[in-house]
């Protein structure tokens, strides 16, 4: 692929390559998948767009979520009127509402230039430059993978952590669900592949990884190895360097007990665990074709605890779901309660177009979704506060992220992550050696509130441990920046210690443990 800018048609003068701007609409998998778009972007000649308006917008949808056409159709409405403005500007849509809509996207939105599906990202600069060159739309929906999305560049949004693929596509039929539809059946990746790309992760600089799967504990079913995961998660807990292994997400009718003797026994595999419940009700459960019941999903909950203690347990919950009674919801509010999740994603059920469930009788009017969904989201506050406050006085290590603020006249605050994934603030005392993102700190929970802990370095100073991913940090940013690394020469404000060096250069790259 040849540098996407016009050298050809202005005889030759050197201008800027075009630039690029990828936006996410859903969920992890989407976001990793928005990785390997500007990887395969940027191989081909494309550079991100730093704040000025981009020559190629792409957007990478999801038709999971509530209102996702909507939400798609505002976006490329905004976008035409700025294209009109911007001479040569593309725009290119991919990802899940792609591959269920089609060509009903050109139709509604004939500006677009590229619509691409989730079985092709990798044709995405082809596509771009044969739209440019032909002045006609393409479109590209491939009903089956072509190449896994792992094995496509990825210019990855942190030096300190990664996604890997695991598997895609869902063997399960969950009635709410659009992604047996448009992802296709299960396709695992061969083991020794999965290994290969963590361990290039990790020699460019990467401590933590994420293994993503619609649902990653079926890992194995295309080759037929039923242990599969919890072998993977033995494997990558040999690699060296890597500290923090995290998975998701795991499907409860699958989860067996090898996998979590594998997550107590593998060290740098996190205390932590994305369960989704989608409701509490058996009834529901099972109009849901979720294969497991309350009382099966608890079990599994105690058996977790019983090895980890220390596990953060998040989940998923749907209100509403199509004849949901208020007995039913009230057996998702016991199930609640009695999970102690640490916190829980909430959504009203709304009708997907495609899926089984938009067809049932007994829809919940939206009043009572409402209603039920607020009650919920109260009870999982209160939870999250009281598990929350329950880690104040506790030591932590924290996985500091990008994100940086001064919290008043000489502390800094800056955040990060602990090994269970809760989101840390932490003060940074005049004085303190500032770490960089990708480097750990040990402080002690202060304060808590639901959505987040506070914490402050037990002593004076803030006890940092550099990493290797804090100094791939250092690196990217030299060569971003043309500049001589930053590191143990900054300080909080107000510290004798060292030099304060202000070069007034915004950070490049985001964090997002
Ligand atoms: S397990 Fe169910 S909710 Fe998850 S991707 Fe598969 S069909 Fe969808």
């Amino acid at each position: 692929m040849t540098l996407p800018d016009s050298r050809s048609e202005t005889g030759g003068a050197a201008e800027a390559p075009r630039t690029y701007e990828v936006r996410t609409f859903g969920c992890q998998m989407n976001v990793h998948d928005s990785e390997r778009l500007s990887g395969s972007l940027e191989a081909a000649g494309y550079v991100r767009a730093d704040g000025t308006p981009a020559d190629i917008v792409v957007i990478n949808t999801c038709a999971v979520r509530e209102n996702a056409d909507n939400k798609l159709y505002g976006t490329l409405g905004h976008l035409a009127s700025i294209k009109r403005e911007h001479e040569g500007m593309q725009i290119a849509v991919g990802g899940c509402l792609a591959q269920k809509d089609k060509d009903v996207i050109l139709q509604k939105a004939p500006w677009v230039d590229v619509v691409f599906g989730t079985h092709n990202m990798g044709s995405l600069p082809v596509l771009l430059e044969r739209s440019r060159h032909n002045g006609e739309a393409q479109l590209e929906i491939l009903e089956s993978l072509e190449v896994f999305p792992s094995t496509l560049p990825t210019r990855r949004e942190s030096t300190h952590s990664g996604w890997v693929s695991i598997s895609v596509g869902c063997n399960n039929t969950c009635t709410f669900c659009i992604v047996p539809a448009l992802r296709g059946k299960e396709k695992d990746r061969r083991p020794g592949d999965i290994l290969s790309e963590i361990e290039l992760l990790v020699a460019d600089g990467a401590i933590e990884v994420t293994l993503l799967g619609q649902n990653v504990n079926s890992y194995g079913v295309e080759f037929g190895d039923r242990l599969a995961f919890g072998k993977l998660l033995r494997a990558a807990g040999s690699i060296e360097g890597l500290e923090r292994v995290r998975f998701t997400s795991p499907h409860p009718a699958a989860f067996t007990d090898d996998v979590i003797d594998a997550m107590a026994e593998t060290p740098n595999v996190m205390p932590q665990l994305h369960m989704p419940l989608q409701s509490g009700s058996d009834r529901i459960l099972k109009a849901m074709r979720r294969s497991y019941r309350s009382e099966k999903f608890l079990g599994i909950l105690e058996r977790v605890r019983a090895r980890i203690p220390n596990a953060a347990i998040t989940t998923d919950i749907i209100v509403g779901f199509p004849g949901e009674t208020e007995d039913d919801f009230a057996d998702t509010l016991r199930v609640v309660e009695e999970a102690r999740f640490a916190s829980a994603y909430t959504f009203q059920y709304s009708i997907r177009p495609g899926t089984p469930a938009a067809t049932l009788p007994d829809q919940v009017p939206k009043s009572v979704v409402q209603e039920r969904y607020e009650r919920l989201t109260e009870l999982q506050e209160r939870i999250s506060g009281e598990e929350n406050a329950a880690l104040v006085g506790t030591s932590i290590e924290v996985l500091v992220s990008s994100v940086e603020g001064r919290r008043d006249g000489s502390n800094a605050r800056m955040s990060g992550r602990a090994e269970d994934n809760r989101l840390v603030h932490f003060d940074v005392p005049a004085g303190s050696a500032l770490p960089r993102p990708g480097d750990v700190v040990s402080v002690v929970v202060t304060r808590s509130a639901p959505h987040f802990l506070i914490a402050a370095p037990a002593g004076d100073v803030l006890p940092v441990r550099r990493t290797r991913a804090g100094d791939a940090f250092d690196r990217a940013e030299a060569e971003s920046c043309a500049i001589p690394s930053h590191g143990s020469a900054l300080t909080a404000a107000g510290g004798g210690s060292g030099t304060t060096v202000n070069i007034g250069l915004p950070t490049r790259r985001p964090g997002g443990a």
